[in-house]
């Protein structure tokens, strides 16, 4: 169990990562020398839209800790960058034109600039009201929805990211509400952010908190993947930093509530894989496994078949790499090689022991 400071401290590299890939001169290495540093959306995807769709009660749990993690490092990066923390000094008495134009102008160059370059969307500021200290985001490509289809929406997460940084820039609590999906049949996702006592926030929030009925069809999702169609204008790619910050933030954050549901959230992405292993068989119904992980550049593994059970030797999975290297939060990768090999081996196989061995990660299933 990793202590509070410990897990922030891993969240706040997470971030410094990111924010040094925009930095002009800065150059930082691939955290992968095999895969790269981009890894196909359906997996992140897949373990936050999974969590939702597994116990709606989770859309909280990533909202907050998208709030927390953003509103902590989006202080630490406007100070990285050089902003002065009282910049936003009574921003309520600034004209209305004032506003808009700066507020735009640093979540484009600083946020904005760092979602384009992991690859998460194009976000925009689209409206301010100085008066009641509101915003409005456009959202573009958005990595937690495309490719999804609901009746609700579920950016709940990037919902609390853009809550944290504007309540960051402005040193206050806000809160943030999707008012519109692209998982709705949209083209962008719309995001209005306010002051949590503020009805035009309050209510609409609580409204969408409280329904949320989401299926993931990653059977879809992956075929679609596997003919390599594009799902969003940017691609299907994502930076791997984007799926370690929900790793971290929200996974190691709340390590003993959400454990199990994140095996389980594996478990059912792996299930859904089951169906395709034909398509994929080239050798043996093992190596189509492979070929599934290094197609949607999530891991390189090798699967060793043994008398009692089956050990997976892992690479390069954004799990264990960079920040995340002493915390290897891995129940979501265990879960869905749990569900795979146990079609493999046709008997249930239960994820047993992990052990690091140098730059492998050794994973073991038995009965
Ligand atoms: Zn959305």
């Amino acid at each position: 169990m990793q202590s509070k400071q410990a897990i922030e401290q891993i969240v706040d590299q997470v971030w410094s990562r990111a924010l040094g890939k925009i930095v002009k001169g800065k150059v930082v290495a691939p955290l992968r020398t095999r895969l790269g540093d981009d890894i196909d959306m359906i997996v992140p995807q897949a373990a936050a839209a999974g969590l939702m769709s597994a116990n709606p009660a989770f859309a909280k749990v990533l909202y907050a800790a998208a709030y927390a993690t953003a509103k902590r490092n989006a202080y630490i990066v406007t100070r990285q960058v050089g902003m002065p923390p009282d910049f936003f000094w009574e921003f309520e008495l600034w004209t209305q034109q004032r506003a808009f134009e700066t507020m735009q102008k640093v979540t484009a160059r600083i946020f904005g600039a760092i979602m384009t370059h992991q690859k998460e969307g194009t976000l925009e500021l689209v409206a301010t009201e100085v008066e009641h200290l509101r915003f409005e985001t456009a959202f573009t490509d958005c990595v937690e929805c495309s490719g999804l289809t609901t009746s609700n929406t579920i950016c709940f997460f990037h919902a609390g990211l853009f809550a944290g940084i504007l309540g960051s820039l402005l040193d206050k609590d806000l809160d943030a509400v999707e008012l519109e999906c692209a998982a709705q049949g949209g083209k962008v996702c719309r995001f209005k952010i306010g002051k949590p006592d503020d009805r035009e926030i309050k209510i609409p929030l609580e409204e969408r908190l409280g329904h949320i009925a989401l299926q993931v069809d990653y059977s879809k999702r992956v075929e679609e993947g596997l003919k390599q169609q594009t799902i969003r204008g940017i691609g299907n790619l994502v930076d791997v930093g984007y799926y370690q910050l929900i790793l971290s933030s929200v996974f190691l954050a709340h390590a003993e509530v959400l454990s199990r549901a994140f095996m389980a959230t594996g478990e059912e992405m792996g299930r859904a894989l089951v169906p395709l292993i034909p398509q994929m068989l080239q050798g043996d119904a093992a190596s189509a496994i492979s070929a599934f992980y290094h197609q949607l550049r999530y891991t390189d593994i090798r699967i060793n078949e043994q008398d009692q059970g089956i050990e997976v030797q892992v690479e390069e999975a954004p799990e264990m790499m960079g920040p995340l290297e002493q915390a290897t939060p891995i129940p979501f990768l265990c879960g869905g090689l749990q569900a795979l090999l146990s079609s493999l081996k046709q008997k249930p196989l239960r994820f047993q022991s992990a052990q690091r061995d140098g730059n492998t990660l050794r994973l073991r299933f038995g009965p």
